[in-house]
């Protein structure tokens, strides 16, 4: 029995009928996502790593050096703050977060080394390692900020400053550290951090009743318990999921304390940080999009680990109002700059969608937990969605350089760039795809779920029988799946396979025998009980059609537009494969979509392309405005998956279309 497995037996009497993610070195990724990992592994996981050394980032948690002091400038000025003594007249600045982007940093080096052995990278994550274990208090806490930067202010502002943010990323960089190296020592550390915070906040009396501004503790602290087997760091993410939002609210008391006052909030709400109301009652996203999704994967996470319906309802009320009326199209989410975050119910700016990659990113670990509680595809669909649009479209195709936004819309000047002041998005894209076949499968006690499709293998013990399941496919360029399932002995379990909601038809053969899918199907999975001997083969045929998008009406910006798909993958155009302008483009309801199979494109994509419409720019003798249209002229319009979009010269980028 594994120590997660005690945990959960001793927490219930009995394990939990819970679909767990299998481990990341027991599924070996090929083709399109092993392309992506393979740069992660040689390129991204290394570029972190520098990046954060010319970011100074280890001069602030090396004890043994000097201070770098402030090398970022506050900034979300709040005029109370500014008048209350001993703040510096602002409340935040990015440099707060450093030991998140390291954390981070860490947990992306240790994915990629299943994939690839790096010992001069783990030397080098072993030495900033070793910084903190120098740096941690006797009483274990761990900030470089509060600890180098601004002594003697350690728990005084929570709502603002990610203090407990930046300890749930050391808490999962350290257990991704401790499982692809066996080395323990920084998850000792974070054991020991973990122990000093349940000892200042909790529900006990004489213990603070807080909780971070920004989530992510949560869902750490619930991989520290899984990991570890020790229950109490569940019961501490729980504490802080259901003190959320409770009155009287703790910001408010906490500014007080330091002589705030608690209205000069910058944010105004909190809505901004989702703890405006306790979560249970919450039935919109709100706030900063981030915070929101790393929020509700800590409450999937608690909701599954203790079999809470109350939180699995507020979940399902939350994801309704987030894929009905708040997602873009690309799985992109959180329209505004200013918040970073949600703004009104169908507002999806094209041109200035902020959609954070982090965001996506955090949509697919939501996605990914709601699953933990049995296959499913109003989750899959959406994880897949955002996977394969949003969230990697924050990465180039060779590794090296990043998004923050992720528009729709470009005229030209949105390009990549080697580093951010405020750095998570590239570790948090890097970590997600150096460990992306654990989304690919998850396992219970007599049952294996494929949410995603891809050519890949995968070992996991069944029933006490070890088996390998191997995908051979072109996904996502082609839709035929050949599955192989080798049992070292013959065992009986269920093997649930999505269905994608994008395919127009499916077909299923088991071991050459055409076999009733939609008797089999329910929630988007078929789910094939046998039992399984070696060499079972499945066939699983996907119908890829290329389809037209269009959004609800009441989304503004894109009345009169539509969006290509084919498959998981959403459409743009770009300026460098089309003659004219992109806003001239006009594509006839009419017109015949054709793909194309392009290898030496873009590392190998399927490219779209129509015969389209353009505005002819003749006849305007330099005029603004006059009566009688443009002329149409043909034109031929060629779209390429968004992911990839800025991976060439710089230029325009459309996703919604004009519809003719
Ligand atoms: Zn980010």
């Amino acid at each position: 029995m594994t120590a997660s497995q005690t945990a959960r037996t001793a927490r219930t009497g009995k394990p939990k009928l819970a679909f767990r993610p299998l481990p990341v070195p027991q599924v070996d990724v090929r083709g399109f996502w092993g392309d992506r990992a393979e740069a992660v592994a040689t390129r991204t996981a290394d570029i972190l790593y520098d990046r954060c050394v010319e970011a100074r980032m280890l001069e602030q948690i090396d004890p043994d050096r000097p201070s770098p002091g402030i090398v970022i400038p506050f900034h979300s000025p709040s005029p109370d703050e500014a008048a209350s003594p001993g703040f510096t007249g602002s409340t935040v600045t990015t440099q707060m977060f450093w030991d998140s982007d390291l954390g981070k940093t860490i947990e992306t080096a240790a994915y990629s080394l299943y994939r690839r052995k790096n010992p001069e990278l783990e030397n080098k994550i072993d030495a900033v390692i070793d910084m903190y274990g120098r740096l941690q208090q006797e009483d274990g806490y761990l900030s470089s900020w509060y600890q180098r930067i601004q002594p003697g202010k350690r728990w005084t502002n929570l709502r603002d400053c990610h203090e407990l943010y930046c300890a749930g990323h050391l808490i999962e960089g350290a257990v991704a550290y401790y499982q692809a190296t066996g080395k323990r020592k920084l998850l000792d550390i974070m054991c020991r951090y973990a122990d000093h915070i349940a000892s200042v906040l909790g529900p006990e009396p004489g213990k603070k009743k807080g909780y971070c501004g920004h989530e992510e503790i949560e869902l750490a602290l619930v991989k520290l318990a899984r990991v570890t087997g020790e229950q109490k760091y569940m019961v501490l993410a729980k504490y802080f999921i259901d003190q959320r939002g409770q009155q009287p609210h703790y910001f408010d008391e906490e500014a007080r304390a330091r002589g705030a006052d608690p209205k000069a909030y910058h944010f105004k709400t909190y809505e901004y940080s989702q703890s405006h109301i306790p979560v249970r009652e919450q039935d919109k996203v709100v706030g900063h999009a981030v915070r929101a999704m790393y929020l509700y994967s800590g409450m999937a996470d608690i909701a599954t680990e203790y079999g809470d319906d109350t939180l699995r309802v507020a979940l399902d009320r939350l994801w309704d109002d987030l894929t009905t009326k708040n997602l873009y199209i690309t799985g992109g989410l959180g329209p505004s700059a200013h918040n970073e975050g949600f703004t009104s119910d169908y507002d999806l700016p094209n041109e200035t969608a902020y959609a954070e990659t982090c965001a996506s990113v955090g949509l697919v670990f939501w996605a990914s937990r709601m699953l933990g509680m049995g296959p499913n595809a109003r989750y899959a669909d959406m994880m897949e969605r955002a996977l394969y649009n949003g969230s990697i479209s924050g990465l180039s195709l060779d590794g090296s350089l990043f998004f923050y936004e992720n528009p729709l819309e470009s005229r030209g000047k949105h390009n990549r760039w080697k580093w951010h002041r405020c750095p998570c998005c590239p570790p948090n894209v890097g970590r997600m795809v150096a460990s992306i076949g654990s989304y690919f499968y998850s396992l219970a006690d007599d049952a294996l779920a494929v949410h995603l499709y891809g050519d890949s293998t995968a070992r996991f013990d069944i029933s006490g029988v070890p088996v390998t399941l191997t995908q051979a496919s072109r996904y996502p360029w082609d839709g035929a799946l050949e599955i192989t399932v080798e049992p070292q002995a013959p065992v009986a379990f269920t093997l649930h396979l999505r269905v994608p909601g994008w395919s127009s038809g499916a077909r299923l053969e088991i071991n050459g025998e055409a076999v009733d899918l939609e008797e089999l199907t329910s929630d988007g999975y078929a789910a094939i009980r046998r039992n399984w001997t070696k060499g079972d083969r499945v066939r699983l045929d996907l119908e890829m059609p290329i389809e037209r998008l269009y959004a609800n009406p009441e989304v503004r910006q894109d009345a009169g537009r539509v969006a290509l798909s084919r498959g998981p993958l959403i459409y743009c155009v770009e300026a460098t494969d089309n003659d004219t302008s992109l806003h001239r483009l006009t594509l006839p309801r009419t017109a015949g979509i054709e793909a194309h199979d392009e290898p030496d494109l873009l590392g190998g994509v399927v490219t779209l392309s129509a015969t389209a419409q353009a505005d002819a720019g003749d006849g305007w003798r330099d005029g603004l405005y006059r009566s009688e249209p443009p002329a149409k002229v043909e034109t031929r319009l060629t779209a390429i998956p968004y992911f990839a979009w800025d991976n060439r010269e710089p230029g325009e980028m459309l996703v919604w279309l004009r519809d003719g």
